[in-house]
């Protein structure tokens, strides 16, 4: 099957910085790829140059199995980190600019939009005046208005609360399974799993790639078992080790078990080993 998107050895400097490094990514029809990463990993940077949006400093990118070219963006939706909304119009009227902007009878706009309570919500309210909820589902519904075959969503529910959150991937998921293909980059675990395949990117490359399963990959963390649980997380900390809690159980990252003996100091602990969370594996991966 031909990808929607196709990068290969995709690069962005901005001066000095080398934000993204040689990135080859595909996105079929009908799937959902998330993008992993820490604040500044080049997830953004990435999306924009795989678009044609910004100008990348090598490699090549294919939207529709052509270089990215206005009428290619014109078969996506895209929704920026910034929402891409104009603040001071009203919601509706976002949504004829958008229309106009792909050559879309405002009826025809009307419609669909009439199906997506965010445009006529407000009706006499400016964008800048709704909440961030509301203002994040006008954006993912305006860009879905025209009927793209590619979704590229840059941090769709940064800053909404669970339900609008839940309900924002509830539509994702609907539209993946109408057969259209989702590049969408997450900060959240619980997003990153209803991916149908995750690529880590760790700055500017792609770290791991494939299901939650295949990122893990056998991935180990140092478990402790302590009545006396407080001190040993603080020793095992004061010793350096990259230390978190699961209830009162520590879990320790990237340390060897006998590491662990010597931080405890012969603090009464169990030591054992279990599977890494996908959290935990990005914090290695990072490492
Ligand atoms: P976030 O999750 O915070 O949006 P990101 O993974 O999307 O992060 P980018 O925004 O792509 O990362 O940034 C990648 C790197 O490039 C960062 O170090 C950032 O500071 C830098 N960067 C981004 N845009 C520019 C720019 N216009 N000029 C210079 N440096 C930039």
């Amino acid at each position: 099957m031909n990808a929607l998107l196709s990068t290969r050895s995709l690069r962005k400097s901005y001066g000095d910085l080398d934000a993204v490094r040689g990135v080859d990514l595909d996105v079929e029809a009908g799937e959902i790829v998330g993008l992993l990463g820490a604040n500044g990993a080049g997830k953004t940077t990435f999306m924009r140059c795989a678009l044609g949006i910004l100008a990348p400093s090598g490699g090549t990118s294919l939207l529709f199995g052509r270089p990215p070219s206005r009428l290619g963006r014109a078969r996506i939706g895209y929704v920026p980190q910034g929402r891409g909304l104009y603040p001071d119009l009203t919601p509706r009227e976002n949504a004829q600019f958008s229309a106009a902007a792909y050559g879309i009878r405002t009826g025809a706009t009307a419609s669909a939009s009439e199906r997506a309570l965010s445009v006529d919500s407000y009706p006499r309210r400016l964008v800048r005046e709704l909440p961030l909820g509301l203002q994040r589902r006008l954006a993912f519904d305006i860009a879905l208005a025209h009927g793209p075959l590619l979704l590229v969503l840059d941090e769709p529910t940064s800053g909404v609360g669970p339900l609008e959150s839940a309900e924002l991937w509830e539509v994702i998921g609907r539209q993946a399974a109408a057969g259209i293909g989702v590049l969408v980059t997450t900060h959240t675990m619980n997003e990153a799993i209803q991916c149908d395949r995750l690529a880590v990117m760790v700055d500017g490359s792609i770290a791991a790639e494939g299901t939650e399963a295949d990122i893990i990959a056998g991935a180990t963390v140092v478990t402790v078992e302590a009545a006396d649980w407080q001190a040993a997380f603080d020793r095992l900390v004061q010793a350096g080790l990259l230390v978190s809690l699961a209830g009162r159980g520590v879990r320790v990252l990237g340390a060897a078990p006998e590491q662990l003996l010597t931080a405890l100091d012969g603090l009464p602990a169990a030591i054992g080993t279990a599977p890494v969370t996908l959290d935990e594996r990005m914090a290695l991966l990072a490492q």
